[in-house]
């Protein structure tokens, strides 16, 4: 069983086909929709344990439980509340027509359509979800697709190109599989819409190749998400979270807290809370099954870099769990946090994407937001305080993909709520409604009446002599 397409003509050709059937086969009624979610969320199902099993693999260590939860129900969620709704969502909306037309009879409405063939290219932190759930959203506006699951899992995007290639013509839906070189490529291809998910560099490369093609993207990038920690806080509720979701997928997440504002004099007490919770949930490192490894080699150095160069600078690092060696063998480590580097390091500047944390101590809360502000748009802030007033003040004066208060990560959750990033951080949303909505065109349709006016009323020309006159008198300011 192979199933995967690796070659740039097997992707240009599939490309072609998939855009052919598409066209020919015209209208994509509720029932097909619903059928096709339907066959992924069975492949989902009955392949659940064999795709846990791939993702612990490719990161020499991932719990299977853990992989369940993130990468196969949070797809299911996706896909099942697409599945349930999307009949609600495509029907055509009646729209107002204008005076006088709408006297005689005029009709306007608004058709969701389908756009043809999505492509999406994943990542490897959640190699499911940053396929499954565009796919949910692409196959609900009645889109036909094509998926690129990284590389860097090799595994689990070999067993998904099986899987598709089981249950689904891949004139519906096909997978390819193949590195940066094959990425690229595919980001050059005329698509009908695009979704990428990865880093912020690469984002721009396949703006610049879809651009080529006028081909619409959906980027979900990455960036440094703040957590400003209040005054009014619960300090230890607010370490507890937090480290709760530093300790998530090894802090390999794209809205893992990366940067954490602390008010000074609280800074120490901020830490031991971190610590003990640290602690709790991860007693131990080396050989723990329950901590997320680095994925590989590469970003194990890539991350080390950041915290040799901080430290080298002068800046306080803690570890956590503080008095155990990490395990070079596989790549589990220790939580590292960095306290107040030099604003110019590396770290200051490059999403962590890994097990490291900063923490930035501030007497005034402005001036927390105003360096948020100084730095590119993140995907995701956190706000901790009980302080109402506080708490207004900072979601009206910074803008992110998403925000949660007093927790970390949990919007994403939401299925009915758009969930994308901004500036930076990407453009475009999935998820729900308006997942469905990026990935149709909202085609306006207007019904003439039968009779035409404007001979009548002197609209059209040769004009006499009141036309400028009538035009004239409904120039008004209100
Ligand atoms: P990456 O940008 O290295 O790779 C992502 C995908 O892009 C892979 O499938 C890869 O094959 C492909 N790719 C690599 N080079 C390419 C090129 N030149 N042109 C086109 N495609 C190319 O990212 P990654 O290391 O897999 O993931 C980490 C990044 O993704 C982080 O920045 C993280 O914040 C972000 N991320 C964002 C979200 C989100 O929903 N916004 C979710 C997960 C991860």
């Amino acid at each position: 069983m192979s199933g995967a397409i690796s070659s740039v003509e097997g992707l240009s050709a599939l490309l072609s086909a998939q855009k052919a059937a598409f066209i020919a086969a015209g209208a994509v009624s509720a029932a097909e929709r619903k059928a096709r979610i339907q066959r992924v969320i069975d492949l989902l199902v009955q392949h659940h344990m064999a795709l846990a099993e791939a993702m612990d693999a490719d990161f020499g260590g991932r719990p299977q439980g853990y992989s369940l939860m993130n990468d196969v129900l949070g797809s299911l969620g996706s896909l099942k509340h697409a599945r349930d709704r999307l009949e609600g969502w495509m029907g055509d909306e009646s729209r107002p027509a204008f005076f006088p037309y709408d006297q005689m009879g005029a009709e306007a409405w608004v058709m969701y359509q389908p756009k043809g063939t999505v492509g999406i290219i994943g990542t490897w932190n959640a190699p499911l979800f940053t396929l499954f759930s565009p796919l949910a959203c692409a196959l609900a506006a009645g889109n036909r697709a094509i998926l690129k699951p990284s590389e860097v899992v090799p595994r689990t995007a070999q067993l998904v190109a099986e899987i598709f290639a089981e249950a689904f013509d891949p004139l519906e839906v096909g997978v390819v599989t193949g590195g940066a070189d094959l990425a690229q490529v595919f980001t050059a291809q005329p698509f009908d819409h695009l979704v990428f998910t990865g880093s912020t560099a690469v984002g721009k490369s396949v703006m610049r190749n879809a651009a080529e093609n006028l081909v619409p993207v959906t980027l979900e990038l990455g960036g440094k998400s703040p957590v400003i920690i209040g005054r009014s806080a619960d300090l230890a509720n607010a370490a507890s979270r937090i480290a709760i979701g530093k300790a998530t997928n090894g802090g390999q997440i794209c809205i893992s807290p990366d940067v954490v504002y602390v008010p000074r004099e609280r800074l120490e007490d901020f830490l031991a809370a971190l610590a003990s919770t640290y602690g709790e949930l991860n007693p131990t490192v080396a050989g723990n099954p329950d901590v997320v490894a680095v994925v590989n080699a590469r970003h194990l150095a890539r991350v080390e870099g950041y915290l040799q160069q901080a430290q080298a600078a002068g800046a306080r690092i803690l570890s956590l769990p503080e008095t155990l060696a990490a395990d070079p063998e596989n790549r589990r480590r220790p939580l590292q946090v960095v306290i107040d580097p030099p604003r110019d390091s590396q770290i200051m500047q490059e999403e962590i994407f890994g097990p490291a944390l900063v923490l930035l101590s501030y007497d005034e809360v402005d001036q927390a937001i105003a360096d948020i502000n100084a730095r590119p748009r993140p995907l995701a802030l956190y706000y901790f305080g009980e302080d109402a007033e506080e708490q207004r003040h900072v979601l009206e004066h910074t803008l992110s993909g998403g925000v949660t208060l007093n927790d970390v990560m949990m919007h994403p959750a939401l299925h009915d709520a758009p969930f994308g990033g901004v500036g930076a951080s990407g453009m475009g949303h999935y998820h729900g409604r308006e997942g469905f909505i990026e990935f149709s065109h909202m085609r306006t349709v207007f019904k003439s009446p039968a009779y035409d006016p404007r001979r009548e009323w002197g609209m059209l020309p040769p004009y006499g002599e009141h036309y400028l006159a009538a035009m004239a008198a409904q120039v008004t300011r209100d």
